[in-house]
């Protein structure tokens, strides 16, 4: 039994350690605080083990691994309260490089003078014991210095709690420590194995290990939280763990009544416990959400309050298709709740592009803020952080550029617990809490609470938006056939204007007359030019697929440029790769698309220069190969203000252009699946490059 405690402690520690570190594996709290849960699970295990006989050899390692405890434990509370401590003193260094000569050699000489019978030969014991309790010490002075630094009250409360936790647990391993150190001589070679596990354990029965594993958990919610737990919200777990055991003792005692012996008959009992233990399970699930609401109201009304008003809210959202309104419930009720007076939403804006404060309560407007999808704020949330606590960003800030920005951003939103609203890497928006000035701060069980209600308002929002989109492409779709229509009926009555223009031009007239007839063909010619190409953009196309080599449709274009004429000034180079797979795709588009590259390119050389015009198969090896043409030349190149416009219809720079071509043309490569791109600096020339997918990908589709 004095074993399994031992066990059962080191397992709970790893595990919260280890999950604490998953979660966040740059966070140094978090790195020193699994260095501290594991010494603590190594020295525990091989003190268990050492109480089995002939391992009592294991006592080395828990004399090596409990020294290393006492610096870990050091560098996890500097780490997990840096905010509040003061400089390192030399007792601080003392420790470190005490354990580092002292830890070793306690445990050789331990184990060169180890004595089976537990004789006399106990120094190296008493010699590490004592160090690694000056240790303990010293991190405990560290806590309570940190703790009086600490701004607010309730931190101070809450690091308090810890402090005498882990006291407890550190005067409790001394005096046990002592206590077998000083105890009689034992023969344990002839106790039985019960006997010998509690004889070895000394005077004292293991209340360390009780207040070690509470001083884990307490830590697991600083380093992760950064808060410690309430004592409220302590008791109200306590009481829901001990409410349920008691309804366990009371299922296993009405079912037990019937069975006289469980000796006698076996199988009867057998099947009693798994009538047993079914019912409890059955049972568990609806009664411990009871229990923990009671206890919760027993001892921490306030977050009683929160937690009925997120569960009333919960089933409210999901009947939510709009945002002002999702956006309002989520703000009053977190309001009315009386456990969160000041709060705010921000959400994506289109127009403005930038996060702005959708609403707000409890405090004047917020500023619409300029936060961009490229900011370590939003980062952090699209890659998965689950909130920022202000206070814990700036522990980490001191070591992390990215959290300083963060903090940065938090305070001039003046938000201490925000918690991100995304749909899946996206970011659609957050909900800002102010917390520390005028309460207690959350509890890290509201935190959770509040986190949960995040997500599913982050659920509802993305519905809205989809459901937005999908409205928005019905009515794109509709605007797209009425203008195919309009500039049908502007193309007809144009061919007619231009006719007549050309019919005067044959009369006689005067020279000026005719030459205002001809401004009156051109400017027809023109505007048929951008209909019909207009035309080309918003009307639907079919696409007549068939397996082909893009080299094909690139010599086609070719064909057709030099056809139209290609200037002595342009050198053009044909790098054409062999091999290719086939791709899936419309000959005439294509080569549409290719044709208009080369001439924008040629457009873009006036003076002359190199046309290259290149195929090649991109990620050969990988699961996904591509075949590109790129289309390059050594023209002035693209101002990068622009970049993000090429692609918007009627965007052009030249005299007479239309600006649709490189819309028609990403059109046309979309709707193959692939994708057209732009390289270009200015001053460097610019390169278009098309992607498609291979035709055997495509059939694997
Ligand atoms: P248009 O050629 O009628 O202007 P496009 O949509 O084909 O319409 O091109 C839009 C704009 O993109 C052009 O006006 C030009 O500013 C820019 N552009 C396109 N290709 C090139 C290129 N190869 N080099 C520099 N700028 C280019």
């Amino acid at each position: 039994m004095t074993a399994l405690l031992y066990v059962l402690v080191a397992i709970t520690a790893v595990s919260l350690a280890t999950d604490a570190f998953l979660a966040d594996r740059d966070d140094p709290a978090r790195q020193a605080f699994l260095v501290l849960s594991l010494s603590i699970a190594v020295s525990y295990v091989s003190f268990a083990l050492s109480l089995l006989p002939g391992l009592e050899g294991f006592r080395s390692l828990y004399l090596l691994a409990g020294c290393a405890a006492a610096p870990a434990g050091l560098w996890t509370i500097e780490r997990a309260f840096e905010q509040h401590a003061p400089a390192p003193t030399p007792g601080v260094r003392a420790v470190y490089v005490g354990t580092a000569v002292i830890a070793p050699v306690a445990a050789l000489m331990h184990l060169l003078v180890y004595d089976d019978h537990l004789g006399p030969l106990r120094w190296p014991g008493i010699f590490a014991g004592a160090f690694a309790t000056y240790a303990f010490g010293i991190a405990l002075n560290r806590l309570w210095v940190a703790q009086e630094a600490a701004s607010l009250r309730i931190d101070r409360t809450r690091m308090r709690y810890l402090f005498f936790v882990l006291l407890t647990a550190v005067v409790f391993t001394a005096l046990e420590g002592l206590g077998r150190q000083l105890g009689p001589d034992l023969e344990p070679q002839v106790m039985s194995l019960s006997s010998r596990g509690v004889a070895l354990q000394g005077a004292l029965p293991p209340f360390s290990t009780v207040f070690t594993g509470l001083g884990v958990y307490f830590l697991y919610h600083s380093v992760v939280m950064s808060r410690l737990l309430d004592l409220a919200e302590l008791f109200s777990r306590i009481t829901t763990i001990l409410l349920s055991a008691m309804v366990l003792v009371l299922i296993d005692l009405l079912t037990f009544m019937w069975v006289d012996t469980f000796t006698r008959y076996p199988f009867h009992s057998t099947f009693q416990i798994f009538i047993a233990s079914l019912l409890f399970l059955a049972a568990y699930d609806p009664l411990r959400e009871r229990m923990a609401r009671f206890a919760n109201r027993l001892f921490d009304r306030r977050s009683a309050q929160l937690i009925s008003a997120m569960e009333q809210l919960r089933p409210r959202l999901a009947t939510i298709i709009d945002t002002n309104r999702l956006v309002d419930e989520l703000l009053t009720t977190l309001h009315s709740s009386g456990r969160v007076p000041v709060c705010s939403v921000y959400l994506w804006s289109d127009q403005l592009d930038a996060f702005r404060c959708g609403d707000s309560r409890g405090h004047g407007e917020q500023p619409p803020l300029a936060v961009v999808a490229e900011h370590p704020f939003t980062d952090r949330f699209g890659r998965g952080a689950p909130w920022y606590l202000r206070n814990s960003v700036r522990r980490r800030a001191l070591h992390d550029a990215e959290q300083g920005e963060v903090l940065a951003l938090m305070e001039a939103m003046n938000a201490d617990l925000t918690l991100p609203l995304t749909r899946g890497r996206t970011v659609l928006g957050w909900i800002h809490l102010r917390d520390e000035d005028w309460s207690e701060g959350y509890s890290a069980e509201e935190i959770l609470l509040l986190q949960e209600i995040a997500a599913t308002a982050s659920v509802v929002l993305a519905n809205i938006l989809g459901f937005q989109a999908i409205e928005e492409r019905k009515r794109l779709a509709a605007l797209g056939a009425m203008s195919a229509g309009l500039a049908h009926e502007i193309r007809n009555p144009l061919a007619g204007v231009k006719g007549a223009a050309q019919f005067l031009q044959s009369e006689d007239l005067g020279a000026e007359a005719k030459e205002m007839l001809q401004v009156v063909v051109d400017e027809t010619d023109r505007l048929n030019i951008v209909v019909t190409q207009f035309l080309d953009y918003a009307r639907p196309f079919e696409l007549t697929l068939l397996p082909l080599q893009i080299n094909q449709v690139v010599s086609q274009s070719l064909l057709l440029l030099r056809a139209q004429g290609l200037p002595q000034s342009i050198e053009l180079v044909e790098d054409l790769a062999d091999d290719l797979p086939d791709v899936l795709m419309d000959r005439t588009r294509m080569s549409q698309v290719v044709l208009n590259l080369l001439q924008n390119a040629l457009q873009a050389m006036p003076e002359g220069g190199t046309l290259t015009v290149r195929t090649q198969l991109r990620d050969a090896g990988r699961d996904e190969p591509m075949v590109e043409v790129h289309v390059r030349d050594t023209g002035p190149g693209i101002d990068p203000e622009i970049h993000d416009q090429l692609f918007i219809p009627f965007f052009t720079t030249k005299q007479d252009g239309t600006g649709l071509g490189l819309p028609i043309c990403r059109r046309i490569v979309e709707a193959h699946q692939g994708e057209l791109e732009v390289l270009s600096g200015r001053g460097e020339g610019s390169t278009f490059v098309v992607k498609l997918t291979t035709a055997s990908q495509r059939t694997h589709d």
